[in-house]
């Protein structure tokens, strides 16, 4: 789906126009509610427009509006949409706009899921999109879901001039506010400090990503969000040190199918690198996290995989307490084996783990970590 869109100057609004070739013979997809679909056309005929209706996507609180457009497979549909962003985490201001999955700017939910995005907004020279392409002939920013885990069309915009980048080791900090400058220091220097343990913990850099983080303006929402190499804090956190460590752990486990159940390994990889770094950094920091997670690992199942396969709220957290109950019993080198072990797999799934285990001649700590998998 391609989307071409502009922005008000003033207030926040926005006008878009979408094109997509059809899969099938409608296509469905939500809108935030004060945005209003203005045309439709299909193989460039003019269509009536749709009454829409409500539409929820928890949690996100942002009131939707639900379209079922017609059509036929591989005609092309295109439509407009235009009003003001609504919902949570939204900027709009001189010096930043930001508007996300959270303000359900773009088409959502449906048989819009599938569809991959390629967005184009004009480039007046004013603004940086943060991780957009520049298309200097064209006029345009770029900005693609292509190739992302978090399929975001995540618009994040910092008026040139006003903002202050610190660059290290393959991480960028910008920050527009003086007071924010300790903060911004502390992150870019606690970058190169964990990117340099997991070089000792992996032997290499991991995939090649490069990591911004972004501090706004103190906003209306005491927040932090992630997407692909991308940190964007709207408060100080106190917690900065284990939310880096976590994010840079992700080029070490990020290749496992995240739409599954094998998500597990991502989110266990990357927190428990970040664990291990903390052991390092704050030992006694790191003591008390682990007595929470060995006691949040009381009485809870502790299995990995759902009968289905599917991808369960919790797999992210049981995977983490696994390990922790690995640590437990068999201490910190366990762990980093697991961990370079996953690391060093071509295709990261946990039959790959597992083998590559008992390759490893790990055949103690593979059975233990059957066990989990369908307990
Ligand atoms: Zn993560």
């Amino acid at each position: 789906m391609d989307l071409h869109l502009e922005m008000s100057d003033s207030e926040a609004r926005i006008h878009v126009r979408a094109s997509l070739v059809m899969r099938g013979a409608s296509f469905r997809f939500a809108l935030a509610s004060p945005l209003r679909l203005e045309a439709v056309r299909c193989g460039g005929r003019e269509l009536p427009l749709p009454d829409g209706e409500d539409y929820r996507m928890p949690p996100l609180p942002t009131e939707l509006t639900a379209y079922t457009l017609p059509g036929r497979p591989g005609a092309e549909l295109e439509f407009e949409y235009s009003g003001a962003l609504s919902g949570p985490l939204l900027y709009y201001r001189r010096e930043v706009r930001n508007f996300t999955l959270h303000n359900c700017w773009y088409p959502v939910a449906f048989d819009a899921e599938a569809e991959p995005v390629d967005v184009t907004l004009p480039d007046d020279g004013d603004w940086e999109l943060v991780q957009g392409e520049r298309d200097a002939a064209g006029g345009l920013w770029r900005y693609t879901t292509r190739g992302r885990t978090i399929r975001d069309c995540n618009i994040l915009l910092l008026r040139r001039g006003e903002w202050t980048r610190l660059e290290s080791g393959g991480v960028s900090v910008l920050y527009c506010e003086p007071s924010h400058a300790a903060a911004a220091e502390e992150a870019a220097h606690l970058c190169s400090d964990i990117r340099g343990f997991y070089r000792s913990l992996y032997g290499h850099d991991g995939e090649l990503r490069e990591l911004t983080v972004v501090y706004l303006p103190e906003g209306p929402d005491r927040a932090a969000y992630m997407r692909d190499g991308l940190i964007v804090f709207m408060y100080i956190p106190g917690d900065i040190r284990h939310i880096l460590a976590h994010e840079l752990g992700h080029a070490h486990a990020c290749r496992a199918d995240f739409g599954s159940w094998e998500d597990w390994l991502n989110e266990t990889g990357a927190e428990w690198s970040a664990l291990l770094y903390e052991r390092r950094a704050d030992p006694e920091g790191f003591e008390r996290r682990l007595q929470k997670l060995l006691s949040q690992a009381e009485g809870r199942s502790l299995r990995l995989r759902p009968e289905d396969g599917s991808h369960p709220d919790d797999v992210h957290e049981t995977g983490t307490l696994v390990f922790a109950r690995i640590y437990e019993e068999h201490g910190e080198e366990a762990i980093a084996l697991l961990l370079r072990t996953l690391d060093g797999l071509e295709r990261q799934d946990t039959a790959g783990l597992l083998s590559a285990l008992r390759e490893r001649g790990a055949v103690c700590l593979a059975e233990e970590l059957e066990t989990y998998i369908s307990e």
